[in-house]
């Protein structure tokens, strides 16, 4: 697709001043921010379309580069051999910055980044991890709880702007707002963050005195958290705008909520499906039975042993497993037997398992008497 006329993006004549770009940014850009549009795609590639027309156009170099050589100025696949090629280092740096402050929008937590002095200055405030360990029943059920958050929220006092009551910031000397300053050196103008006010444009005459100007302080939160039924170890639950809070009136971050499942004394989750061993008595494999499960509902569930039951014969367990994240599905239980063979016997019990024994015949044991039948013909040299 071809890349659109960065003035058409704005929608100002070639010849707009400085002024009339940055009004006419401001304007669409409050329309289409991605705060405004959450989830709307085409917004967000309308705000990404016109940060970046603004950012090329605002400064008067990257202007002029753009003017005469179109779209291809900022092309870095151009190489140095483009006739735009002498500004290459300098506007691969330039670049970077873009990303910065174009991403810093959207990803915040970005420090110092921008020369935007109406932006840069009200940064969006950093991601916040917890981490949260839960048991298999909790992810079973889901789970409400309570929980404490050392974070930053903006400065009641100043109300984030972090200038002291009845004062504003005022524009930064050293860069006249701009949040970045140029030296030449040789060939190239290299473009540095004001080291004045960090980028930030403007500075605090008169701090705040409750936040000493970060105009936000930090505060031990408690957030109610609903942890939904079916989460899996890694989960992300994330609380919008619970984060950090932003810089000097800006927006605030997310929390996000890691879970790790504990791991359980009866039950191995594979996705929504449960596994379980259960050990059985060695009559109970021959004869049948019944036996009794635990699940994650509490009640115990009957599981019916046929008669001639093997060691590891699986059983499957219809909806006792896990519910799967925001659906109505619900996994399986898998019982795996395990026959226990008796030790520790009883004369009595030696005496009755001895008569079994005489009382056996090939059809007891088919299996083993297969294979003794084989190793005889093996050790008579019938063949393997
Ligand atoms: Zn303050
Ligand atoms: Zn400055």
């Amino acid at each position: 697709m071809a890349k659109r006329d960065y003035y058409e993006i704005l929608g100002v004549q070639r010849t707009a001043s400085e002024q009339d770009l940055k009004s006419a940014f401001r304007k669409l850009a409050k329309d289409c921010h991605p705060d405004r549009n959450p989830g709307d795609k085409d917004a967000e590639q309308r705000f990404k379309e016109l940060n970046e027309a603004y950012e090329a156009l605002k400064d008067p170099q990257k202007r002029a580069a753009y003017d005469k050589f179109g779209h291809a100025a900022f092309d870095q696949s151009m190489g140095r051999g483009h006739p735009g090629g002498g500004f290459g280092p300098d506007f691969a740096s330039s670049m970077s910055d873009i990303f910065d402050d174009l991403f810093g929008e959207f990803m915040g937590g970005r420090r110092g980044g921008g020369g935007q002095r109406n932006r840069s200055s009200r940064e969006r405030g950093a991601d916040l991890r917890y981490n949260m360990e839960i048991t298999l029943e909790e992810a079973f059920a889901g789970k409400a709880a309570e929980i404490r958050v050392p974070t930053s929220i903006s400065c009641e006092t100043c109300s984030g702007t972090g200038a002291k009551a009845g004062t504003k910031p005022s524009p930064c000397p050293t860069c006249g707002g701009m949040g970045k300053v140029r030296a030449s050196q040789g060939f190239f103008t290299i473009e540095r963050t004001c080291p004045t006010c960090v980028g930030r444009g403007e500075v605090i005459d008169d701090p705040c005195p409750a936040c000493s100007g970060a105009g936000r302080v930090t505060r031990e939160r408690t957030l109610q958290v609903n942890i939904p039924a079916g989460v899996e170890d890694g989960t992300k639950v994330r609380l919008v705008g619970d984060g950090e809070a932003g810089l000097r009136g800006g927006p605030p971050g997310d929390l996000y909520i890691f879970l790790s499942l504990k791991p359980h004394s009866f039950f191995q989750r594979d996705g929504a499906d449960l596994f379980c061993k259960v050990p059985i008595s060695m009559t109970t494999a021959a004869l049948g039975g019944q036996i009794e499960v635990p699940t994650l509902e509490g009640a115990a569930s009957r599981v019916k042993i046929p008669e001639g039951t093997e060691s590891g014969k699986q059983f499957r367990l219809k909806g006792k497993g896990m519910p799967v994240l925001r659906s109505k599905v619900v996994g399986d239980m898998y019982i795996q037997v395990d026959v226990e063979t008796p030790k520790n016997l009883t004369r009595r019990q030696r005496e009755l398992l001895e008569e079994f024994e005489q009382e056996s015949h090939k059809g007891t044991s088919p299996e083993s008497a297969g294979f003794f039948a084989r190793v005889k013909d093996f050790f008579e040299g019938k063949g393997g």
